[in-house]
């Protein structure tokens, strides 16, 4: 595809209703909802009963989402841990006692694939939940130019994991899944979709470049030859780093849309945008924000920079209630360069856990690795940063390896390190040490690439 630049379809929240509201209507809508929310969560679950008694402050007490923000986090990983080992002792199921429907009326529960500890029964939903998550799925395939009756290629770890839902939405918008788990390999993932001609793809964006490089080899075809129309990636910093994005698109021939779930999808512009915020009648998101390390609110304006604090509206079984998610992302209340949407926009930064702290200072992993990628094809895009001592306080410099480019003449790797440094000086607020590497040298992994190489 040749990159020309077009004006892109404007993207619209999932309910048109929010179309012809202000900002300030919307926020004003979302605190019913949120208050409608907390009543439900207090007569309905133990463990919401027992956060509010603890506190001293009841649902009827909070009237604006001001006021909600200021109470403290309900609920982590590992709280929901402990609520979940809870409930699997005291009432023999395993989705917590922030249950807030009965168990025989949950119709999917998926985990995320968690790395560290048990997995979480997060995504755990009841026919109507469902419901009412599929029209978001729904809405995005359309923006994307996915009809009923269309074929799409769904590649991620399937079963019990939580991406698994967004089969409910592909179905429910009339379009054919073909799932073929991920752990089956590229060969088997290529085959099926060369043999089903899925006009649309969901995958990681590490899968979608790894498949760019196996095609050929695989089945004898380039990715370009599949005919997809639209490609779906979720999870990673992946195509919120240009050069990613490019390769994609150039590849397959085709736009690739970023998702977050449920809440949002990124427009048609040649440009990322970040992810369009579609969902206020389903959470907060992105307007609770924190600061990774206080966890006091932060004030949301253009650009701001915080931990994602969720909570949300309408669900029935395990609604989140101010539920510190880890995960950082910058906000964006202007309206869309890209597509005109006027609603807010986020870009994913990474955890809160990978957040560092040089002399006083937040800087993220994911920032650097951007601005390092904005360099291709001089380097690679490929970088670790090096850690002595246990995060996040780092005593300067920080040391990052950096790959230079496949056909870099290593001559000019003084000129391009004085570029790479000022580049991050200015724009992820660090002066690094850069240790050079050749290409190909750091691994790359299919699933999910470490930032950090740990010494300690
Ligand atoms: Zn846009």
């Amino acid at each position: 595809m040749t990159l020309t630049k077009s004006i892109a379809k404007q993207v619209t929240y999932t309910d048109a209703n929010f179309n012809h509201m202000t900002e300030e209507e919307i926020y004003e809508y979302q605190g019913r909802l949120l208050q409608k929310q907390l009543r439900y969560v207090y007569r309905n679950s133990e463990f919401y009963r027992r956060k509010f008694n603890e506190i001293g402050v009841y649902p009827e007490d909070i009237k604006t989402i001001d006021q909600f923000r200021q109470l403290p986090v309900f609920m982590n990983k590992e709280i929901e841990r402990e609520a979940q080992r809870e409930s699997r002792a005291h009432f023999g199921h395993p989705f917590g006692t922030n249950l807030c429907s009965s168990p025989d009326e949950i119709e999917f529960t998926g985990t995320t694939s968690g790395t560290s500890g048990d997995p979480t029964f997060t995504y755990t939903f009841t026919r109507g939940d469902l419901d009412f998550l599929n029209r978001y799925i729904a809405h995005m395939l359309d923006y994307g130019g996915v009809y009923p009756g269309d074929r799409l290629l769904f590649s991620h770890a399937l079963g019990i994991y939580a991406t698994s839902s967004i089969l409910w939405g592909i179905r429910s918008h009339g379009v054919l899944p073909i799932d073929v788990d991920v752990r089956a390999g590229s060969k088997m993932i290529l085959k099926y979709a060369e043999m089903t001609k899925p006009s649309a793809a969901m995958m990681t964006p590490s899968l979608a470049e790894h498949l760019i490089d196996k095609a050929p080899e695989l089945i004898g075809k380039s990715v370009g030859e599949l005919g997809l129309s639209a490609l779906f990636t979720v999870g990673e910093l992946g195509i919120g780093i240009p050069e990613v994005k490019q390769k994609i698109e150039n590849a397959y021939g085709c736009r690739v849309y970023d998702y977050l779930g449920e809440l949002g999808f990124s427009c048609d512009s040649d440009e990322y945008h970040g992810v369009h915020c579609v969902a206020p009648d389903l959470s907060l998101f992105p307007t609770d924000l924190v600061d990774p390390e206080t966890k006091l609110p932060i004030e949301i304006k253009d650009g701001v920079i915080g931990e994602v604090i969720g909570t949300e509206f309408n669900l029935k079984a395990l609604p989140r209630i101010r539920y510190a998610t880890g995960d950082v992302v910058q906000v964006f209340t202007l309206e869309c360069p890209g597509c005109g949407f006027k609603g807010k926009r986020v870009k994913v930064l990474g955890r809160s856990d990978d957040m560092l702290i040089i002399k006083g200072a937040n800087v993220y992993p994911s920032a650097i690795k951007k601005v390092v990628a904005n360099f291709f094809p001089e380097v690679t895009g490929e970088i670790r940063i090096v850690l002595d001592n246990p995060p996040p306080r780092i005593i300067p410099p920080l040391k990052v390896k950096v790959e230079y480019g496949y056909s870099f003449d290593k001559r000019y790797l003084p000129e391009l390190e004085e570029k790479v440094i000022n580049a991050l000086h200015s724009e992820a607020r660090v002066t690094p040490d850069i240790i050079w590497c050749e290409p190909g040298s750091l691994e790359k992994a299919m699933t999910k690439t470490p930032l950090f190489e740990k010494r300690y």
